[in-house]
């Protein structure tokens, strides 16, 4: 954003106090949420004016800013947090505003959270898909009352809103009078007090208990995916709408095979002599048998790709690679036979095993 506080209100450096007040409200005016609806820019606009007034407004602050610019951190002229300009706006404009606490519009705020549960779930569910059973224990309506936190059922008006669930307030800002509206405080925007609480929620309409699901892996998850399960997580109070669970799969380490995006990794330890001689391997993937054939003369490193028979794309058709990368495995506990054959191949091959140590001097550059 731009950092020219004084710029972005449209001032002179030595404006005074009067100037600075009427240029912002000029401004707020323009960019005001209300006579810009949906226009993003605008609000940016007015958010930037509003912080900048909030600096240049205050003496003390507009003196820091002068000499040390904008800096972060406490007890100067930085800009406030998101909590700042919440507080600025609702002080000009009430917390009816866009950016206020209140989220009357989008109705009575009584709905129940959303809630994360991590699910752990084996390489093999990954590929194979199946499903995952889990059980929380979470805020579910209340039996008794059947959510509606009344003994009898029987409600009446708030008094404080007379049933309308939310209040007029009026202020007086730096640009006149100001009507917002907000959540009644008494009946948290539910129209009714109950007159007769149920004795088990304490006329909250919810009560913890422990519910128990059922999720189908989706195929090809990774760790961190998630899968939301749409209104079944808490419910809300006094009959609110229940919030969603977000399934969070955490996919488990593999004893044989890494994962690489789509693609399994087996490192395959194989004898020397296999490497040497070719063979044929009967070798498990994940779910089917297949023939891996090692050529003679296979080395450390070389890769075999089992064509479709990794991890199933997300949400799309067909599967990755399963990659064998092969590692020679340099015999160690020789009997007397084998050394003997190893030593006869020694001397066929003219591969002696009588090395010196000894070598020339390097001569000095
Ligand atoms: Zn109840
Ligand atoms: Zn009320």
């Amino acid at each position: 954003m731009n950092e020219d506080l004084y710029a972005l209100l449209g001032v002179d450096k030595d404006a005074s106090g009067d100037e600075i007040k009427k240029a912002y409200r000029e401004l707020a005016r323009k960019y005001h949420p209300d006579a810009n609806p949906d226009d993003d820019e605008a609000e940016k606009k007015f958010k930037e004016i509003a912080m900048a007034y909030e600096v240049l407004s205050d003496e003390s602050r507009r003196r820091q800013y002068d000499q040390f610019g904008l800096t972060n951190g406490r007890g100067n002229a930085g800009f406030p947090g998101n909590g700042g300009v919440q507080d600025i706006f609702e002080a000009f404009f009430g917390s009816g505003s866009p950016f206020g606490g209140s989220n009357f519009t989008s109705g009575v705020s009584n709905a129940g959270a959303d809630i994360e549960v991590a699910i752990e779930i084996s390489l093999e569910e990954v590929v194979l898909g199946g499903e995952s059973t889990f059980s929380i224990r979470i805020p579910l309506a209340c039996g008794i009352c059947e959510g509606t936190g009344s003994e009898s059922g029987d409600s009446e008006a708030c008094q404080t809103c007379e049933g309308q669930g939310q209040v007029q307030r009026v202020r007086q800002s730096v640009l006149g009078q100001i009507m917002s509206t907000a959540v009644c405080p008494t009946c948290k925007g539910h129209r009714t007090m109950i007159v007769d609480p149920c004795s088990v929620c304490d006329g909250n309409g919810v009560t913890e208990s422990e519910e128990k699901f059922t999720i189908e892996i989706v195929k090809g998850v990774d760790t961190g995916v998630t899968q939301r399960l749409s209104g079944l997580g808490p419910a809300g109070t006094r009959g609110g709408a229940r919030g969603d669970i977000h399934a969070r799969y955490v996919v488990q380490d593999h004893e044989r095979f890494q994962r690489s995006g789509e693609n399994l990794l087996e490192q395959l330890w194989i004898p020397v002599t296999q490497a040497a001689l070719g063979a044929a391997i009967e070798y498990e993937t994940i779910d089917t048998t297949e023939t891996l054939t090692i050529p003679a003369g296979t080395k450390t490193g070389d890769r075999f790709r089992f064509r479709g028979l990794g991890v199933p794309k997300l949400q799309r058709r067909g599967r990755g690679d399963l990659i064998v990368e092969v590692v020679v495995d340099t015999p160690t506990d020789l009997s007397k036979l084998s050394a003997e054959l190893l030593e006869q191949l020694a001397i066929d091959r003219d591969e002696t095993t009588l090395i010196s140590t000894k070598r020339k001097r390097k001569r000095r550059i």
